[in-house]
């Protein structure tokens, strides 16, 4: 094994308030990178236009905080690095690897988020595949601004995760040519997300197994961007007694919400402890944690957090 200290990193997007899924998964990436001496970096992805706010900005901030989590050298604004990201863009046009489109459909607002389960995703057909030579074509002949979108190679994309073993996905065949940029200019995340990886230095990724299916179009990007993949770990999420995943959108839990009330944050690190299978008495900082962990003992099916837990964690302090 690879005995270079890994780089980790904590990508809250500042769309709505942090819950206990996002505790959890951010206290894993803390814990699964610190325990092996690594750097732990923090990127805000806020590219998601009037949905990403700064005023959660500084909610994430301060929660991140709360819970004792702590991270390596300044934190990345994804919104300050647009010029790059836009060459990113460029370049992989330049290679033929991305082309214009000017469809314009719902898709196109949903390229700026991550898409987590249930955010519906439609496969693109390739309209527009081999129609332009470039944005600028696209513009003279039609008059429409053009987005780019990738051209997504035939075949299955094999993503090996470290937890969930090796994966297999048909990209093409699913999303099919999936955007990089939105027509204004934004850049898409799934293009973001790899170029930021890349320019942070990022070697190993732990997020919620719902983008499991991202990581083979973040492959596919690494490729044609001659950037090397990190490690995977998709974890498994965190869903409430019905079997419902945890939605920030819905506030639901929200740690804004617990500290407002009082509750001590070692209580939600001892419970994300817990469910991570560490052993873990009632008061632990992420710290008190390190010796424990492995990932050998994390879980592998979905964390359900019944209503007498739920109550527990609740109840100040
Ligand atoms: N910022 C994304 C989200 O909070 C996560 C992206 C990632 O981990 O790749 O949904």
């Amino acid at each position: 094994m690879d005995s270079t200290p890994p780089v980790g990193r904590l990508a809250p997007s500042p769309t709505g308030l942090l819950h206990l899924g996002h505790a959890r998964s951010f206290l894993l990436a803390w814990w699964s990178v610190r325990a092996r001496g690594g750097r732990i970096v923090l990127r805000m992805e806020d590219l998601d236009g009037p949905r990403a706010r700064s005023e959660m900005i500084d909610a994430a901030l301060v929660d991140l905080t709360w819970l004792g989590l702590d991270w390596d050298g300044p934190m990345l604004l994804q919104s300050s690095g647009l010029e790059r990201l836009r060459a990113e863009a460029g370049r992989l046009s330049d290679l033929g690897a991305a082309y214009p489109c000017i469809c314009s459909r719902a898709d196109v607002r949903a390229a700026l988020s991550a898409p987590h389960e249930g955010d519906v995703e439609v496969r693109y057909p390739g309209t527009c595949r081999d129609r332009f030579g470039s944005r600028e074509d696209a513009r003279k002949l039609t008059g429409k601004d053009a987005s780019l979108r990738f051209r997504v190679p035939d075949g299955e994309t094999l993503v090996k995760d470290e937890l969930r073993g090796e994966q297999s996905f048909d990209v093409g065949g699913t999303v099919g040519d999936f955007m990089v940029m939105r027509r204004d200019g934004t850049p898409a995340y799934q293009l973001a997300v790899v170029v930021d990886d890349a320019a942070q230095g990022v070697t190993e990724v732990l997020r919620g197994d719902d983008l499991l299916p991202s990581a083979a179009r973040q492959i596919l990007l690494q490729r044609a961007l001659g950037l090397t993949s990190p490690r995977w770990l998709h974890v498994p999420l965190v869903v409430d007694a019905s079997g419902r995943r945890f939605a920030k959108r819905a506030d639901d839990l929200s740690l804004a919400e617990l500290r407002e009330r009082g509750v001590d944050p070692r209580r939600i690190v001892a419970w994300a402890a817990g469910v991570s299978g560490l052993d873990g008495d009632e008061r632990m900082t992420p710290e008190q944690c390190l010796k424990d962990f492995s990932l050998a003992r994390l879980p592998r099916d979905p964390v359900r957090l019944t209503a007498a837990e739920l109550a527990m964690l609740k109840t100040a302090p």
